[in-house]
């Protein structure tokens, strides 16, 4: 395998005296989709966060591309490709779905680059260029979510960081939505990792997955792998 792009190593991260992340190691591929799986307070969020800046780590090294990013500012790392797609509640609701997706622009200088981003994010979401002029706010929660990956998509990535991108879904829409995100990386290659409670989607859409407990990785693999394993079956799927 090629040199991973993003590369995590014994990272421990704090909210003050607790210990969030306690030696986190992981790899990203270029071109692959990678699903963090656990139970609400593995550490998913927190590692989302300590990868794109928002928190830094105590101690271990964060690589990306070959260059160790960790403790940088967070508009240093989305300058360098790494950018993080929050829940689709975070989209800015009195804003246009136009005016969101110019901001997720804003740090692309080639204003003709900005206009093919964009016709780019309608072609994979046409139900945003039907409601471009609409207020965020009152979009269905299906819909804020393709907004808020639309204006990640918008940043230029070179690796998307999704944060439960099925979150208060129906089980259709977190079909539609992994299709698109699975179409995202099979047509524009885009790289992904995505934290996800959903294990059943996340481990179908995945390349590879970790699986958090208590702030550690306590099983990797290629998902087909993990997707037949008992434990993950037991506790994740919900099957027998
Ligand atoms: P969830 O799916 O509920 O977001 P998660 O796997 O993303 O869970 P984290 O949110 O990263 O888990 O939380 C990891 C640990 O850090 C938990 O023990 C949690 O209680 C703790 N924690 C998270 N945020 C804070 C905070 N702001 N202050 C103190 N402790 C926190």
């Amino acid at each position: 395998m090629s040199d991973p792009v993003l590369k995590i190593r014994n990272v421990e991260s704090f909210y003050g005296p607790i210990m969030a992340l306690r030696g986190v190691s992981l790899d990203v591929a270029e071109g692959r989709i990678v699903s963090i799986l656990g139970a609400n307070g593995a550490g998913k969020t927190t590692l989302m966060k300590t990868v794109s800046g928002v928190m830094d780590p105590e101690k271990g090294t964060i690589s990306f591309d070959g260059d160790e990013i960790q403790g940088q500012e967070p508009h240093r790392i989305v300058q360098r490709g790494i950018v993080h797609v929050p829940e689709g509640r975070e989209v800015f609701p009195l804003l246009s779905v136009n005016e969101n997706l110019t901001l997720g622009g804003y740090s692309v200088r080639d204003k003709a680059q900005v206009m093919r981003d964009r016709d780019l994010v309608f072609s994979y979401f046409p139900i945003l260029a039907e409601r471009r002029d609409q207020e965020a706010g009152t979009l269905s929660g299906g819909q804020q979510q393709m907004l808020a990956i639309g204006r990640g998509l918008m940043a230029g990535p070179r690796i998307m960081l999704l944060d439960e991108p099925s979150l208060g879904l129906s089980p259709l829409l977190v079909q539609e939505i992994f299709e698109i995100l699975r179409r995202l990386n099979a047509e524009q290659g885009m790289t992904m990792m995505l934290v996800e409670q959903n294990a059943a989607a996340a481990l179908e859409l995945a390349h590879d997955g970790y699986v958090m407990e208590l702030g550690r990785i306590v099983m990797d693999g290629p998902a087909d792998t993990l997707m037949q394993s008992q434990d993950i079956r037991n506790f994740y799927l919900g099957v027998q």
